[in-house]
């Protein structure tokens, strides 16, 4: 500042810029702009003085580069032990069954971390624009806390940690939208299983809550572990976006900070509560409430997606007689398509670019095209567009398979589904099953 004051008191024309800290009375980062001011005569009159609080700018500017640093961090773990496991596994494939397997789970579970972390990015832009658009659909809490637990519980066994689930009977279903509600059970089973050592214990449990002996019209999940537990003084800031306790002694077990606000985001957008208990070295519990949908309440039906009741189960043989067009430049992601839709006994076809998609989807005529969106050439969006225009196609139901969101932009060009990579087999059959049920041709 020195230097700026007296460049400027010397009558020097330029406007000297200088960041200064203050350290009391609270920290405060200022950009402070010093300029000369002279007269018509050229007469030095004295200074002008600018002060920017850019003290947030400067947060913010820390923690992109933590994020970054962390990001970089839970990408390379993960990574390192996918390759670990694939090399091993190539060098020897001839080892016991038991083995493979069990380093074919590392390697699988190491991949739902990888998505796990760009789920939590992609949710955090999502949240960060308001794009976040819940189906309102009636929901069967137990049947989600079900299908996260056994998604989790390899990754348990691994630490010994025994997972139990106590659900109360007769719990009402909620109005909500099962996917995120599966993200939100899952980051808290994730969270419980990553801070809890060796041989722990953590329990699931769902109740209808009540107030006087009459129902509250609350539905309360609680995920309760017997780990480190949480600091009294983080008990609520453990929600906020990017907050992370340090804990050195967990050891590799880092994090970014995102789950815990993704989880209050959406349960609040719920219309539910989200809250943290615990005692420090004895364990935590993470809990939320979601209103319970009354008997016979009826809301506004989704842009799409099929109840359960309203799918029809397929034969075999009903099967071999659907035909998939499966479009993607990518061989491997072609492979995969085609494996699990072959299991299931469907008759796949496939392209490898938008051209060779449209003159097949003409030729065939598919019952269902899934359709890669990013690819060299004409991209899927383009397909779409292309396969809508024509009157011989424009009734093939498309599933477009996309790297990130952009549903709108999908079911904007007439797409029936819009799935996201990576994508898991259940997630493909039973999109393509729900459009298959709804199909008249099939
Ligand atoms: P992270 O990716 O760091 O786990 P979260 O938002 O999921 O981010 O959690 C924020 C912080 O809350 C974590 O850094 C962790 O210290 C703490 N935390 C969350 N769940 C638990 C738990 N079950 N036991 C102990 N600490 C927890």
């Amino acid at each position: 500042m020195y230097e700026a004051y007296s460049s400027a008191l010397k009558g020097q024309e330029e406007v000297r810029v200088e960041e200064v800290e203050l350290t009391r009375p609270q920290r405060r980062i200022l950009k402070v702009s010093v300029c000369p001011i002279f007269d018509d005569h050229g007469e030095f009159l004295g200074i002008i003085n600018v002060f920017n609080d850019i003290t947030a700018e400067r947060e913010i500017d820390r923690l992109k580069t933590e994020f970054v640093s962390l990001v970089s961090h839970e990408l390379r773990t993960p990574l390192s032990s996918i390759k670990a496991y694939a090399e091993i596994l190539l060098k020897k494939p001839d080892r016991e069954i038991d083995q493979r397997v069990e380093f074919l789970n590392i390697i699988n579970e190491e991949t739902d971390r990888l998505t796990r972390l760009i789920n939590d990015i992609l949710n955090i832009t999502k949240i960060e624009e308001r794009r976040i658009d819940l189906e309102r659909m009636p929901v069967d809490i137990c049947e989600v806390i079900e299908k996260s637990v056994s998604a989790h519980r390899s990754s348990a066994q691994r630490k010994d940690i025994t997972l139990d689930v106590v659900i109360q009977k007769d719990i009402p279903q909620i109005w909500g939208d099962a996917d995120t509600l599966t993200q939100v059970l899952g980051n808290l089973l994730n969270n419980a299983i990553k801070y809890t050592p060796e041989g722990g214990e953590i329990r699931v449990s769902a109740e209808y809550l009540h107030e006087d002996s009459r129902p509250s019209g609350e539905v309360e999940v609680r995920v309760a572990d017997n780990g480190v537990g949480i600091p009294s003084e983080h008990l609520e800031k453990i929600f906020d976006r990017f907050y992370r306790i340090d804990r050195p002694f967990i050891g590799d077990q880092t994090g970014t900070g995102l789950g815990l606000y993704f989880c209050k985001y959406i349960v609040e957008l719920h219309g539910g509560r989200i809250w943290a208990e615990s005692q420090e070295g004895k364990g935590s519990t993470l809990v939320f409430t979601l209103p319970a949908k009354e008997k016979g309440e009826v809301r506004d039906a989704p842009l799409y997606g099929v109840q359960a009741d309203d799918l029809l189960s397929y034969s075999k043989e009903m099967r071999e007689k659907v035909s998939i067009l499966v479009v993607d430049d990518d061989k491997r992601t072609r492979d995969f398509l085609r494996y699990h839709l072959q299991e299931e006994g469907f008759t796949v076809h496939e392209a490898e670019d938008g051209l060779k998609a449209v003159e097949l989807a003409r030729s065939i005529k598919p019952s269902v095209i899934v359709l890669d969106t990013v690819m060299p050439g004409m991209d899927g969006y383009e397909v779409l567009e292309a396969l809508k225009e024509d009157q011989e196609t424009k009734q093939i139901p498309v599933v477009i398979l996309s790297g990130s969101e952009g549903s709108q932009v999908a079911v904007e060009l007439g797409a029936a589904h819009h799935l996201v990579k990576p994508i898991a087999r259940r997630t493909l059959i039973k999109a393509v099953d729900e459009i298959l049920s709804k199909s008249v041709s099939y």
